[in-house]
């Protein structure tokens, strides 16, 4: 399985955060603008949290789509609101 990039970023600032090369979990990275740090492990899970909230709005908005384009079909837009993460990660969909 090809290993993905990802680009995590600070949930306010939309910079990417910094940290060591080859950083352990409890390794601290911060956000160089604002200065929000937490561990690698914690910023991973929140990120990760931030990664569910797109996949489930993505999925929310084909099946709007789709709705919209089919008479066989309905479907009511499940999308919340998106919560404000302190880390996020962006995702290409
Ligand atoms: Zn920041």
């Amino acid at each position: 399985m090809a290993t993905q990039e990802v680009t995590i970023k600070c949930g306010s600032c939309k910079v990417p955060v910094e940290g060591p090369a080859n950083p352990q979990d409890n390794d601290r990275f911060a956000c160089p603008r604002c200065g929000r740090n937490d561990t690698l492990e914690n910023i991973m899970s929140e990120a990760q949290e931030s990664a569910m909230d797109q996949v489930e709005s993505h999925i929310d908005s084909m099946l709007t789509g789709m709705a919209r384009s089919s008479k066989m079909m309905s479907y009511k837009s499940g999308a919340r609101h998106q919560k404000q993460r302190r880390f996020i990660v962006e995702m290409k969909m």
